[in-house]
């Protein structure tokens, strides 16, 4: 892991080098052409240069062995550069992946050393035209080569859609099925009967290269097949889901946050109706102030599943899994917002938020849609409600009235109510058995992650109130302002997974509900949102720096 100090001042050259290479002129200019910057990224990626990479590969093979929570702090403020740029030059790392968590020892040494020492830039192939969010569909083969009864080699043929550097790579991970199952190749640029197409013209991320790949009859060794053992890919891609989700969930809490950062600013030189926007409470308490606090939870969530992870907890993939979807959607909210909180200039591509709103609208697309998260979330904490004979979540909000008690001020108590509606939605849809409507389900994942999340944020509040925050984690916002952020936060996350719950409930058809309607305490939940407008304007005033109101809060 890096030392705090060395994070630091990687987030400082990578933000010096964004702003004298990567103005908004150039930004603007290449999003025009469609170009993917290759200058740029090579000099990102070159260990004689800004040398990213070096900060994920293990410092065995000749990286700096950033961690988690190091790859979430990098992956947001590469976002905040250029969502199109940050993908090309992440994508090595999904790239690489496979080989770092199933590769051999040689296989580590070989590529991730190639990477950290001469800046190979690899790509991700798992998609294919049939196989997006159902990867088991994938149709690519890899048949063996045997010589004298053992196997030398593979042949692979199939296609790859929507792959991240699928131009540029110089060398690609490959997942296609042997005998035995899916398993991951490397191949290399320029291998015989390897090609890619032209780069697709998207909606966003206009400076990343995203092509499809064509693989016909390409012969590999047998020492190409990650891990030496076939069938084992699909572990390999689940191993780092937790980790990848991770990056993509910094991409949309970076980006989202990019785009806020114009508004704010913005919104403070823009008069109407004779004072600044910034000064009109409908519209800093409905363009910025519940984005930013969508946004801080997802960051709660973020940072305390990097930790997590950084601290041997296993590769979290369900944590992974709301964290990407709490940060990508709020990202996305985020950047809309902000196009409307700068009106006509909103629109034009000169203010920046245009593009940066059609770049964030990816993260809700790669690396597993929001639909699949749902599904994954609900799935893994339904078993979860089954195993404990529905007490898990009414252990959560025990936890958060403990918390409560020790921190009256940062909203713990209205993540408990959450927690305990949470818990009752859940149960009633066990009894009503209701999950057999795939709506319901993916609709608990929903809720399941703003339970979780106001849970965390209530978390990290009371951290930082005790000056017990992770060394590395973001101080933007100083206790009182971040008590206020969680207490508006838990706020909706509590009427939301009551009044959605109890919506969902009875849409299934189960209208039976008096007592169930008295468990969910909505009538707490609602005297619960007592104080919101003042928070909002808390906030709003700790976000343009309007000091006196700030001092109060704080007070
Ligand atoms: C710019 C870009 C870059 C990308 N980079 C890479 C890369 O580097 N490597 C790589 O391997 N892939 C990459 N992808 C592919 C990406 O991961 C897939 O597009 C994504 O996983 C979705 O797959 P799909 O496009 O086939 O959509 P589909 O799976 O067909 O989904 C279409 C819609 O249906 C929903 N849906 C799907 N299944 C279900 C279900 N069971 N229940 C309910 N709803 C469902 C989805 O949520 C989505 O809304 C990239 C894609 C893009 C656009």
């Amino acid at each position: 892991m890096l030392t705090a100090k060395t994070l630091k001042l990687s987030l400082k050259s990578l933000r010096e080098f964004a702003k004298k290479s990567l103005p908004d002129e150039i930004l603007i200019e290449l999003d025009a052409r469609d170009e993917c910057p290759m200058e740029i990224v090579r000099h990102m990626c070159s260990p004689d240069k800004l040398g990213i990479q070096l900060l994920f590969v293990p410092e065995e093979f000749g990286g700096m062995g950033g961690g988690s929570f190091d790859v979430y702090c990098i992956c947001e403020e590469m976002a905040r550069i250029d969502l199109g740029v940050a993908t090309a030059v992440l994508a090595t790392f999904l790239g690489s992946d496979p080989i770092r968590v199933g590769g051999t020892p040689e296989q580590k040494k070989l590529w991730l050393t190639r990477i950290a020492e001469e800046g190979a830039l690899f790509a991700y192939g798992a998609t294919e035209p049939e196989a997006g969010s159902d990867l088991g569909a994938l149709r690519t083969t890899a048949e063996r080569v045997s010589e004298n009864g053992n196997v030398v080699g593979y042949r692979i043929t199939g296609n790859k859609q929507w792959i991240s550097n699928g131009g540029v790579a110089d060398a690609y991970t490959i997942l296609a099925n042997t005998p035995s199952g899916p398993s991951w190749f490397i191949v290399e640029k320029g291998a015989k009967g390897f090609a890619h197409d032209e780069p697709e013209d998207k909606h966003g991320i206009r400076l990343s290269n995203t092509a499809a790949l064509a693989l016909d009859n390409v012969y590999v060794d047998a020492d190409r097949l990650v891990g030496g053992v076939e069938g084992q890919g699909l572990n390999q891609a689940q191993a780092v889901f937790g980790y990848t989700r991770l990056m993509v969930a910094a991409f949309g809490l970076g980006a989202g946050w990019a785009a806020l950062d114009r508004a704010i600013p913005y919104s403070t030189k823009r008069i109407q109706a004779g004072s600044p926007l910034s000064e009109k409470q409908g519209y800093t308490h409905k363009l910025i102030v519940p984005h930013v606090t969508r946004l801080e939870a997802a960051r709660a969530y973020i940072e305390e599943t990097a930790a997590r992870i950084d601290a041997g907890e296993g590769s979290l993939n369900t944590e992974g899994a709301i964290a990407k979807y709490m940060a990508t959607e709020a990202g996305n909210l985020a950047a809309d917002a902000s196009i409307q909180a700068l009106g006509g200039y909103g629109y034009t591509h000169e203010y920046m938020v245009e593009k940066m709103k059609r770049d964030v609208r990816i993260t809700t697309i790669y690396e597993g849609t929001s639909e699949i998260m749902e599904m994954t979330i609900s799935r893994d904490r339904w078993q979860l409600h089954l195993k404990t004979h529905g007490q898990h979540y009414h252990e959560e909000a025990r936890k958060s009235e403990a918390l409560h008690a020790r921190n009256p001020n940062v909203g713990a108590d209205l993540a408990g109510l959450a927690f305990h509606a949470l818990a009752e939605v859940l149960e009633r849809a066990r009894l009503a058995r209701l999950t057999r409507h795939q709506h319901i389900l993916l609709r608990l994942g929903e809720l399941i992650a703003y339970a979780e999340s106001a849970g965390s944020l209530a978390r990290r509040a009371a951290l930082l109130a005790e000056n017990k925050l992770h060394e590395k984690g973001n101080r933007r916002f100083d206790a009182a302002a971040l008590a206020a952020l969680s207490r508006i936060f838990a706020r909706e996350a509590a009427l939301k997974v009551a009044a959605d719950g109890q919506r969902w409930i009875i849409g299934a058809g189960d209208a039976e509900i008096a007592e169930f309607e008295t468990r969910l305490e909505l009538s707490a939940i609602y005297r619960g949102q007592l104080g919101l407008i003042s928070d909002m304007d808390s906030v709003a005033d700790v976000l343009y720096g309007r000091a006196a109101k700030g001092a109060k809060l704080a007070a």
